[in-house]
């Protein structure tokens, strides 16, 4: 995907630096992604991966620093959140599908609720999707009655049916058995190769060096490495960053 420089990123991530009471979790952290950039954050457990991500729709407040989505600043406590959020899909770790509703009813509640899509439109829009990531089959069963993988691929058509600015991702395999990883990995590979922008948290390293324009290494808060893909996997400039790799590679 190329990117257009000289445009204001999509995601834009300015000296941001976070607390838990007296714990640093985020220290003067700064990135960007651009429109229709794949940016893929990893770095050990508890270093701050998921905090960052949750703080670009707002869903963890930060003490210092700005965060701006398609030039909408979260970090005011002015900005309407919840329409923000409407248009920044998000993919978490476990799939949180409504467990009493329909795949069917997953798809078209939000777009109905907070779209206001009549409900032919939404369901419409909803199976169309569904079917794009091969579950259109699966419409009328409940979430329990599908597999994880399958579950997450759900979430990610459920999260598209909001027609989203772009995705965000927090370790969207991490919870499946080895299986079903690859069924996932693979409706965000087509994604990314249409061109959404997406801020990816993963350990996937094959992800990544199919689809991610650049990596970022995260840890102890702060951000460490933000390379270009190639450089990245062939040319790590931290230490901290060869040997995160050498134990994960
Ligand atoms: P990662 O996603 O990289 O594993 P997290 O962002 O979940 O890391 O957490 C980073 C650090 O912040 C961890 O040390 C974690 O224990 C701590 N932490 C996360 N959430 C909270 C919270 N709500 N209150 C206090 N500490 C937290
Ligand atoms: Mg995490």
């Amino acid at each position: 995907m190329t990117v257009n420089e000289n445009e204001a990123p999509m995601i834009d991530i300015r000296n941001v630096s976070k607390w838990y009471g007296s714990f640093q979790v985020l220290k003067n952290c700064s990135t960007s992604v651009r429109k229709g950039e794949v940016v893929v954050v990893c770095g050990p457990s508890g270093s701050g991966k998921s905090t960052l991500i949750k703080t670009v729709n707002g869903l963890e407040p930060v003490q210092q620093g700005t965060i701006l989505v398609n030039g909408v600043e979260v970090t005011n406590p002015k900005t309407n959140l919840t329409r923000l959020r409407s248009h920044v899909g998000m993919v978490f770790q476990h799939f949180e599908l409504f467990p009493h509703l329909s795949i069917r009813e997953n798809l078209v509640l939000a777009q109905m609720k907070v779209l206001k899509r009549n409900r032919e439109e939404a369901t419409k829009k909803g199976l169309a999707l569904l079917d794009r990531v091969g579950l259109l089959k699966q419409a009328e069963k409940y979430p329990g009655q599908l597999s994880g993988g399958q579950q997450q691929r759900v979430a990610i058509a459920r999260a598209l049916a909001m027609d989203p600015i772009c995705m965000l991702f927090d370790e969207p395999t991490s919870a499946l058995d080895p299986e079903m990883i690859n069924e996932v990995l693979d409706v965000m590979v087509e994604l990314a190769q249409e061109g959404m922008t997406m801020m990816v948290v993963t350990h996937e390293m094959g992800f990544a060096r199919k689809v991610a324009d650049r990596v970022i290494f995260v840890e102890g808060g702060e951000i460490l490495e933000d390379s270009p893909k190639d450089e990245f996997f062939e040319h790590p400039k931290s230490e901290r960053t060869q040997h995160f790799l050498s134990k994960i590679l």
